[in-house]
């Protein structure tokens, strides 16, 4: 899978992308990252990739000249057909639309973050705007990028990008959070990391991307209402570690991870779950996937906290 970046800051990235399992998937070919540098795409003695914004206003704008540029170069084409079609340029004709937009969309919430701005062909490439006025990158939707060929992820700056990026190249905006950052960068490595560890044989155990927090919710559950993985599946907040020492700063370890007995162990982790969704963030809980021994098992949890 490979990742292009757009940015004023190709610098940024050195440290970000050198470390840890993301350089390994670089190094084992699992994942390619490119830094494209914007201002390579001006043609001034300046360099200038930003402008005063029309209507005034506070701060500065990235103008739509230099980014159409470093777009074309990757091959990227304005969006044809008006809304929905796109036009990746060299990297292959796009088939008739599958799906009308705003219509039969994909059945999923899931599959229709991902494609609500365009078609919802998967498997290659998707351009993205990074933008605090975009939809939540969620988990969801970075497996879905994980299935694409190629993301490629637009970081603003100042006060944003001309609105024309984002009409004539985008299919969607995407926020990684409700606050507002100087750049796209930070949110760009954090897209590249949560997408390229969910890329087949970039994490070693393959299951392990599936299973821990806003794993998916259709995970495998076995007989006694327990998930069958050791991670937090259904939807919910993984479960908490513990390492060595068994006892560390007066408090022990949980005795029934002690204990090796198996069964117990994945009951107190999904009551673990449980608890720490509840408390940190009810709201996952209503669009969980729960057994009729979870329901009870909130119930009582429930009432012993009240
Ligand atoms: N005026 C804009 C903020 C611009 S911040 C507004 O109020 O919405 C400059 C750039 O930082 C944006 O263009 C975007 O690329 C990036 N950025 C800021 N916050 C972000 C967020 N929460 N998620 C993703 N990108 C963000």
């Amino acid at each position: 899978m490979r990742f292009d970046i757009v940015t004023i800051f190709p610098g940024y990235f050195e440290s970000v992308f050198a470390q840890g399992i993301v350089r390994r998937a670089q190094a084992e070919g699992l994942v390619e990252i490119r830094l494209h540098d914007l201002r390579e795409f001006t043609h001034d003695r300046h360099r200038t990739v930003d402008d005063r914004p029309f209507g005034g206003g506070e701060g500065m704008v990235l103008k739509p000249g230099p980014l159409a540029e470093a777009l074309a170069s990757l091959g990227v084409g304005p969006k044809t057909g008006g809304e929905g079609a796109s036009e990746q340029g060299s990297e292959g004709a796009p088939e008739p639309e599958a799906t009308e937009r705003g219509n039969a969309g994909p059945s999923t919430p899931i599959a229709s973050a991902i494609s609500a701005q365009d078609d919802s062909r998967v498997g290659e490439t998707r351009v993205i705007l990074l933008s605090a006025q975009g939809r939540a990158f969620t988990q969801p939707v970075a497996r879905e990028f994980a299935k694409l060929d190629r993301v490629v992820l637009i970081c603003g700056r100042y006060e944003g990008v001309d609105e024309r990026i984002n009409e004539l190249y985008c299919h969607m905006e995407l926020s990684i959070g409700d606050y507002v950052l100087s750049g796209g960068e930070p949110a760009a490595a954090v897209v590249v990391d949560a997408v390229m560890r969910l890329v087949p044989g970039v994490l070693g155990n393959q299951a392990s991307g599936e299973f821990e927090s806003f794993g998916a919710a259709d995970a495998e559950i076995d007989v006694d209402g327990v998930p069958r993985s050791q991670h937090g599946a259904g939807g919910l907040l993984d479960y908490p570690q513990y390492t060595r020492p068994a006892e560390f700063g007066g408090l022990r370890v949980p005795e029934p991870l002690l204990n090796g007995d198996h069964a117990q162990i994945r009951r107190w982790r999904r009551e673990q779950q449980l608890k720490k969704t509840l408390k940190n963030r009810p709201e996952l809980l209503e669009r969980a996937a729960l057994t009729a021994a979870d329901r009870l098992l909130l119930e009582s949890i429930r009432n012993t906290a009240s």
